[in-house]
């Protein structure tokens, strides 16, 4: 059953709980800007329970920002909304995100209590059409809790959204527009994020090499930029608007998109060492069924030139393990080829089926070994990696502070190093970057000193 506003006499605060990629973290940031200016107390929901003060005060309004890119982020994110919906059912519960954008997948999330809204503008629409919606003046808040002490401490800048690749196995094109944000916007948008105080960047988008490639976010003066722009000319402009004590990171590049043109771009000040390529198999065949726009030779070469590039660089990507045409052989080229690249990181992903996905209609592998693929995979390239980051042991490190405790800090490097130290009580350089010397390191992650 959804909720009504009417209902909810004092409505106070508003949580934003996002599930999925570093596009939908962007877009949640952005929303909670919009609710802020809107008169909303908003807020990022970084666990998985309201605050127990905000629940006494009021119904609150929580908005689900789901992800349908695989099943389990999907489960993952119903699974919340029941929870939400048995622990708080006075609250009220809004669905966005590509979940919400998909008749099949949106239908449960409605039946578990959620109302959806194709796009976060008609979510907030809907809200300020609402009777009681706002609890009074302490509902508002200043637009200051943006900066990085109240949330986290890189911020997202979204560039385009959308793809038209159209992997067999991929439901994004079907659930996303398709558009670049306007140059100038992002801009602005980088020139009031490190205003704020943030000193990480993250630039990001579903295919961000397809930026200046799709059309034009409609632009409310009905201009459109007259040169030519693309993600290279991008990450130039915003390098040159960081000053030296912040730096820039793309959050992810498709191998068709890696030119000799951005790979050469590591070679500049700013922008962090790491770069991630999703890779999905190993092999050719499985390359060609999932219909990639690479082969696993030409990716192979563009990680030696991105090495060249960038020696101190590390590699992550993605494998998408236990599609339906991937014989045992498939799954040992992929093994392989992850052994002859070393990878600093591999986030294996087992297939599951999106329904109106080319895939789909193919005979899924047994549940069973796709999961064993999986486990093997991540088993693999776990103790590959552990390898690989020794070399980091005994330099420096910049590490951007993300979080404190009562025992101390940890943060990341440039390279995407997993970094914590001591002391305790760094609580005021969340968000800043600080020299480290990295002493140690367990196979996933580094204990540094302060220099
Ligand atoms: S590149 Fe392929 S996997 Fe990535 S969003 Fe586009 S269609 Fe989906």
């Amino acid at each position: 059953m959804i909720g009504s506003f009417r209902d909810n006499k004092r409505v106070r605060r508003l949580f934003i709980k996002t599930f999925g990629c570093k596009v939908n973290y962007s877009e949640s940031v952005e929303f909670i800007g919009l609710a802020q200016s809107a008169g909303f107390n908003a807020s990022e929901l970084t666990g998985s329970r309201l605050p127990d003060d905000d629940t006494t005060a009021g119904a609150p309004v929580v908005i689900v920002n789901s992800c349908c890119v695989t099943a389990e982020a999907e489960r993952k994110a119903l699974q919340f909304v029941r929870r939400i919906r048995r622990e708080y059912p006075r609250a009220l519960i809004l669905l966005t995100g590509c979940g919400a954008r998909h008749e099949g997948i949106r239908r449960q999330y409605a039946e578990a209590g959620a109302r959806p809204f194709a796009f976060f503008s008609q979510a907030l629409d809907w809200l300020n059409g609402q009777a009681d919606i706002h609890g009074g003046p302490e509902a508002a808040t200043d637009q200051s809790s943006h900066g990085p002490a109240h949330g986290r401490a890189r911020t997202f800048i979204k560039v385009q959204d959308g793809c038209t690749c159209r992997c067999s196995y991929c439901i994004i094109p079907d659930v996303r527009p398709y558009y670049s944000r306007r140059p100038d916007a992002i801009i602005n948008e980088v020139r009031k994020r490190l205003d704020a105080g943030y000193r990480e960047l993250v630039l990001t988008g579903v295919n961000i090499g397809h930026f200046g490639r799709a059309p034009w976010h409609a632009d409310p003066r009905g201009e459109t930029p007259s040169e030519r722009w693309d993600v290279c000319r991008l990450i130039d402009a915003v390098l040159a608007e960081l000053p030296v004590d912040a730096r820039l990171r793309l959050s992810s590049i498709e191998p068709e998109d890696a030119t000799a043109e951005l790979l050469e771009l590591y070679t500049r000040p700013g922008l962090c060492a790491h770069l991630h390529m999703p890779l999905q198999s190993g092999s050719e065949p499985v390359l060609q069924a999932m219909r990639r726009q690479y082969t696993a030779e030409q990716y192979a070469r563009i990680v030696a030139d991105f090495r060249r590039c960038c020696p101190d660089g590390a590699l992550t990507t993605d494998i998408l393990v236990g599609y339906p045409t991937e014989s045992a052989g498939d799954f040992q080229a992929t093994l392989d080829l992850c052994t002859e690249l070393g990878f600093e990181r591999v986030h294996g992903f087992p297939y599951s089926p999106r329904p109106g996905t080319p895939a789909a209609l193919l005979n899924p592998l047994p549940r069973p070994e796709v999961i064993d693929r999986n486990r093997r995979l991540i088993e693999h390239t776990r103790a590959l990696a552990a390898g690989r980051w020794q070399r980091f042991v005994g330099r420096q490190a910049l590490v951007l502070v993300e979080e404190c405790s009562a025992t101390g800090w940890t943060g990341h490097g440039e390279a995407y190093q997993i970094v914590c130290g001591g002391p305790p009580g760094l609580d005021e350089q969340i968000g800043r970057l600080i020299p480290v010397r990295l002493e140690a390191c367990d196979g996933a992650g580094f204990t540094g000193r302060l220099i």
